[in-house]
Formats: C-alpha cells, sequence, structure tokens
C-alpha cells in the first residue's frame, strides 16, 4: 500500500461519513411529516414510469431545446459512473483498470470521451441560455444563481480532470492504446500536445486528485444544494401518485373524531412525500412559466410553492428532531409565513404545474392540501365563499337557486327522470352550471335534442342530482365535498346506474375518477366522446352548408391534461364540413386554462391580471368567428372576455354540442 492508498483511504472515509450524515439527516427530516402515505403499491408501473420519465427524460423532452442538454447531461452522469468507479479503486489500488472486461471496455472509454465532451458543451449551452440569453424560468434568487453556477462548474471540472486522466493515461503507454480500449479525444489531444511519455505520472496523479475531490465534494455538497434533485428525483419520479390516483384529490378522513386539524399548515402535518416533493425541485421554473396565475401577475408561483415547503424543511425540521421547543422558527407556520393565503386562493387547480414538471412534483396535491387546513381547521377562507359553501349544503349546488327548478330546463322536452322509468341506456348527468346556468341550459338542450335525434334511451335525475363536489373539494372543503359525493352515489346506486354521458368536464372528473373513493363505480363519458362515437357510428348524420366559419377550440385543463380527450371535441369539429379549425398557441397539454376551475369561479380576482383576458386574447388572435368550449366554465370565462374586448357582435362562443346541432341533418 502506497502513501496515496493511505491518503485516499482516509480522505474517502471522511467524505463517505460526512456524506451518510448528511443524508441521514435527510431523511429523518422527511419524517418529521405525520401524515400517512403508502406508496409501494403498484411497483411494475412506478418502474416502468422511472424508466420513461426520469431514464427516458421524456417530460424534460417536452422543450426540445433545454431537453436535450438535460438529456446529454444526465447520460454523461450516468456513463461517467464507470469512469469514477475505476478511479475510486484507483485509490485503493493504484494499477486497478476495468480492462479485464474485455472487448466490454471498449464502450466504457468510448462513452468517456464523447460524453466528456458532449457534457462540456451542455453546460456552456446552459451557462449561455441563464447568462446570455436570460430565459426567464430560469431567473432565481442569487443565492439560487450561486448554487446553480457551483454546480455546472463542478461538473465541468469532472469532465475536465477525467480527460486529463485519460490524456495522460495515453501518454504514460507513449501512446499505445491497448485493443480494448477506445479513446480517440483523449489520444488526438494527447499526440497534440505532448512528443513523448516523459513526466506524464505527476500530471496524471494530480489529474486524477482533482477528479476525486471533486466527485466527493460535489457528492456531499448535493445534499445542501438544490441540486439536491441528482439524488431525489428518481426515488420521487418513483413514488408519484400511480396512475388510477395521479391528478384526484385523495380523500380526507373526516370521521376520526380525535383530529386536531385537517389538511396541512405546516411540513409536520404533510406526508414525506411532499417532504421529498421538496427536496427533488430542481427551481427549473418549468411549472411556473406555464401557471396562469403566474403569467398574468398573481403572486401564486407553483416553483415557490415547491421551494418553500423545502425551506420551511430546512428551517422547522431540525429543531424538532433535535427536540429544541422554543425557537423563534416554531412560532411560524408555512401557511400564512412562507407561503401567503392568496397564493393558494389563487390556483385554478389547472394542473399544468403537474404536466411539466420534470421530477413529477404533486402541486395541486400541495396546494389543495394547505386550502383544507384553511378551510376546515381555521375556518378562514374569502368571504365570498360563504355563499357558496351555504348554497352547496342548502342549495346542492353553488348558486342561490331552488333545487326544485333543477329539471326546468327539461320542460316540454319530453325527458324522463329515473324516478319516472330508470330503464335506460345511459344516465344524463346535466351538473349545475346545465340546470340553472340560463346560457348553458341551450347547450344542455342542444345536447339532450343530439341524444334524440341519435335515439339514445336516456334519462336524467331531475331534482335527485346534486352538485358533483368538485368546486367544495378543491376550495379546501373537503367535508361539503364528500357530503355531495355520498348523497350522489347513494342516488344513483339506487338506481343502479352504470354509464353515465355529461356536458361538464368537472362533473366528468369527478364522476369517472374521484367517486370511485366512496364506492361509486361507473363508466362516465364527456358528452365530446358521446357525440364522435354518434358520428362515428352514423346515428346523427351532418349536412353540407355553405356559410364558412373559422374556429377555434379550447381544451377545459378537467377534460384534456387530467383525462387526456383532447381529440375527440377536434375530429367533431372536423367532421363540420363547413368548420376551419385553427388552433391557438398554446393548445392540447399545452392548453392554458380560462380561469375557473379549483373554485375560481367563485372569487374575486383581487391582484394580478385576469386569466380569461389572457386566454382570450389569445382566441382571437387566431381570427376566429367561433371560440368552441366543451365546458360551463370555459364558456362562462371565454364569453365575458369576448364581452370585455366589445366581440361579442362578431365573435361567439359555442359549445360543440350547438356547432353539432346547427349542422345536423
Ligand atoms: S394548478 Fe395551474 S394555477 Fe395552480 S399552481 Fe399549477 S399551474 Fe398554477
Ligand atoms: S416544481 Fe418541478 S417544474 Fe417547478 S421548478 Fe421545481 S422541478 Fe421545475
Amino acid at each position: 500500500m502506497t502513501i496515496k492508498n493511505i491518503f485516499f483511504i482516509l480522505f474517502f472515509l471522511a467524505a463517505l461519513t460526512f456524506f451518510v450524515w448528511s443524508c441521514r439527516n435527510l431523511i429523518r427530516y422527511m419524517l418529521v411529516a405525520k401524515k400517512k402515505d403508502d406508496r409501494f403499491d403498484k411497483i411494475p408501473e412506478r418502474i416502468k414510469r422511472v424508466l420513461t420519465v426520469a431514464f427516458g427524460q421524456s417530460k424534460l423532452l417536452r422543450d426540445p431545446i433545454a431537453g436535450s442538454i438535460h438529456f446529454v447531461i444526465f447520460w454523461g452522469f450516468m456513463l461517467f459512473l464507470f469512469a469514477v468507479l475505476e478511479s475510486i479503486l484507483q485509490g485503493f489500488y493504484s494499477p486497478f483498470s476495468f480492462k479485464f472486461l474485455g472487448p466490454l471496455y471498449i464502450p466504457i472509454t468510448l462513452v468517456q470521451d464523447v460524453f466528456g465532451l458532449l457534457v462540456i458543451i451542455a453546460i456552456v449551452l446552459s451557462l449561455i441560455r441563464r447568462f446570455v440569453f436570460k430565459v426567464k424560468r430560469l431567473d432565481v434568487d442569487r443565492e439560487g444563481k450561486i448554487d446553480a453556477v457551483t454546480i455546472l462548474l463542478l461538473i465541468v471540472v469532472v469532465c475536465i480532470s477525467m480527460f486529463g486522466q485519460n490524456i495522460f493515461h495515453v501518454a504514460k503507454q507513449n501512446f499505445f492504446i491497448e485493443p480494448n480500449e477506445l479513446r480517440p479525444i483523449s489520444s488526438a489531444i494527447g499526440a497534440l500536445l505532448f512528443s513523448s511519455n516523459s513526466n506524464a505520472d505527476i500530471p496524471f496523479e494530480i489529474f486524477w486528485w482533482i477528479h476525486i475531490v471533486t466527485v466527493f465534494g460535489f457528492l456531499n455538497y448535493l445534499p445542501y444544494s438544490k441540486h439536491l434533485h441528482v439524488l431525489t428525483s428518481i426515488p420521487n419520479t418513483f413514488f408519484a401518485n400511480v396512475n388510477s390516483k395521479r391528478n384526484t384529490i385523495q380523500p380526507l378522513n373526516l370521521d376520526d373524531e380525535n383530529a386536531e386539524y385537517f389538511g396541512s399548515s405546516d411540513i409536520d402535518q404533510m406526508s414525506w412525500k411532499q417532504i421529498l416533493d421538496g427536496y427533488s425541485c430542481t427551481e427549473c421554473g418549468r411549472c411556473t412559466s406555464v401557471c396562469p396565475a403566474a403569467t398574468v401577475g398573481k403572486s401564486l408561483s407553483p416553483r415557490k410553492i415547491i421551494v418553500d415547503i423545502r425551506r420551511r424543511t430546512k428551517d422547522k425540521a431540525p429543531l424538532m428532531v433535535n427536540d429544541v421547543t422554543e425557537s423563534e422558527v416554531l412560532l411560524k407556520t408555512l401557511v400564512h409565513d412562507y407561503i401567503t393565503d392568496s397564493e393558494l386562493w389563487a390556483c385554478t387547480t389547472c394542473n399544468a404545474c403537474v404536466q411539466e414538471c420534470p421530477v413529477m412534483i404533486e402541486h395541486v396535491d400541495s396546494i389543495v392540501d394547505m386550502r383544507r387546513n384553511l378551510v376546515l381547521t381555521e375556518s378562514n377562507f374569502p368571504n365570498s365563499l360563504n355563499n357558496v359553501f351555504k348554497s352547496i349544503e342548502t342549495n346542492f349546488t353553488p348558486w342561490v337557486f331552488n333545487q326544485a327548478d333543477r329539471a326546468n330546463w327539461a320542460d316540454g322536452m319530453n325527458i324522463k327522470t329515473m324516478a319516472e322509468d330508470s330503464n335506460c341506456e345511459i344516465l344524463f348527468w346535466v351538473g349545475c352550471a346545465g340546470s340553472f346556468d340560463s346560457r348553458y341550459r341551450k347547450v344542455i338542450q342542444a345536447f339532450a335534442l343530439i341524444m334524440q335525434k341519435a335515439n339514445i334511451n336516456f334519462r336524467i335525475l331531475g331534482t335527485e342530482e346534486k352538485c358533483n363536489g368538485d368546486t367544495a373539494r378543491r376550495l379546501g372543503n373537503e367535508y361539503l365535498a364528500q357530503m355531495m359525493m355520498k348523497d350522489n352515489i347513494e342516488t344513483l346506486n339506487k338506481y343502479g346506474v352504470k354509464k353515465i354521458v355529461t356536458a361538464c368536464p368537472h362533473c366528468f372528473h369527478s364522476l369517472e375518477r374521484e367517486y370511485k373513493q366512496f364506492g361509486g363505480n361507473y363508466d362516465v363519458v364527456h358528452h365530446s366522446q358521446l357525440i364522435e362515437e354518434l358520428l362515428n357510428s352514423n346515428r346523427i348524420k351532418l349536412k353540407n352548408k355553405e356559410d364558412k366559419s373559422r374556429v377555434t377550440y379550447h381544451d377545459s385543463c378537467y377534460l384534456g391534461r387530467y383525462n387526456n380527450v383532447y381529440e375527440e371535441p377536434r375530429n367533431t369539429l372536423k367532421n363540420i364540413k363547413n368548420i376551419d379549425l385553427v388552433e391557438m398557441k398554446r393548445n392540447k397539454s399545452r392548453g392554458f386554462c380560462c380561469g375557473a376551475g379549483g373554485g375560481r369561479m367563485f372569487l374575486e380576482d383581487e391582484e394580478g391580471g385576469r386569466i380569461n383576458i389572457e386566454r382570450t386574447t389569445e382566441a382571437l388572435k387566431t381570427g376566429a368567428d367561433t371560440i368552441a368550449s366543451a365546458c360551463p366554465f370555459c364558456m362562462t370565462m371565454l364569453t365575458d372576455g369576448v364581452k370585455q374586448f366589445e366581440k361579442n357582435e362578431v365573435v361567439s362562443v359555442k359549445d360543440i354540442a350547438e356547432l353539432v346541432l346547427e349542422n345536423i341533418n
């Protein structure tokens, strides 16, 4: 054993001990979160997602430039592991090499050379994007910038020191490359710079030490850096909700009589996964760059919400694990002191942040969790919600309407209720907007007429239907939401309902995906899906009209991003011959919210601009004479937007059912 080996072993043990100690602390801090959250089910589905999202970088590649840069850095890192391991093992035994792998050593050495260069180029491009082009979403505070540059430079040093070792390794061999080695770049640079192998040993050792010290320095810096995601993003992707639970609000146990609080006001009331989300945020800003609230200047930034969870964990958790009971930090809470109430109420639950986050962070779950605490524990919510909650409780709809009038829209249409005759093909779930909103009643009537023309044997619940619970649920009033959901399930199950159609994406999402949580299992379709099916099966036929119309289609978040229904409404519109369908810049999975989801329909815009104005501006830019929608909330918001621009004489907002009925034979 040489002096070098002894020094290395001491250094290695110290670095490893410190790293393990840091990781142990991170895990202990994560476990201060008391809410139970079992994420160990459906392992094959989780592994598949890690392969596509983490190793395939599928989400990052939605942005081809930034995605490709990150792809190179990520895979470079993965492939360097052999080089790093080889260097570490040389610390224990200097002549060590993976050469014994024979021909397998060829890809290992080739990859080091090729990816070494690619990673350096990718890092230069990253720095240019951040500091020359100043990409807006990458704009972080000074501390964040220093952290980003430190990490990027450390990676460059790892690459350069790896090249240095390889170049002098080749020089040491008198530029003779062994049969199972392939180092084209290192050999070329070596041959260019040196004519002989004289003095190659010392530079090799210097680069070796730089490499080792940087690798272990990097490793030990990670737990204290935003680049902690290097360690946590793969576990976070693995533990993200499985498909059946993803993008759904999970139930609260309201029967626990000893519960001191509901939802979360601080990190210890959250779950370990919510803390892991905080650890995993790379501060890339993808979420905030697509957030409708942030776009129009409201204080909400989904990145800040997640970074605040991490900051609060860093501040509070060490005190908790060390049983410190007196500190100013403990007098604060995550909600109010780090995250303001207005940030939480600004969220439309559009899910754009969740869709874009490359490390599968679940922002909406945490936002609704904190809203639950405000509503159910603190009874602290915007005044306008008082009437909404009261109305839902007494009138079974967020608006002040009489439940007895719920089925008035169907007067004279010869539509039977389930109570009158439950023998039917499908139940038509009308929803509160369809029942009471004078504009949306026309949509409901149009869709009912289409079903009648197609000879569909449908029924409605009439006055037995209640609000689906979505608004109350997203606003944090789980108590009220569960009351509505359970009442509706009782009614639906009483009639043995199996199949439901609805024109409201919020009803669709709740009935199809969230009613299951309380024993309501139904096959639910959105009216856009049923209309497409009726057209495809020729149960309805369209005529050729002369007058051409330019139409743009607005994606409802709860239909598109939440449930992947993008093509059916478009296919229906494409079936109408006189319609020329034009897309807005932000469409499909990148569609921009109308501003009404998550209960925002019933909240005032107290700060920033208006989301519906931003979306209407984009719709009007297409030059369309009709904005097509497939959601009552979207219709209201876009109609208001069009009125705001005084364009209501020339641009109409119509539901796809109305456009189909206008063109039906
Ligand atoms: S769900 Fe939509 S509104 Fe809410 S934070 Fe995410 S992007 Fe913003
Ligand atoms: S939450 Fe996700 S998308 Fe947002 S900054 Fe963090 S890593 Fe990026």
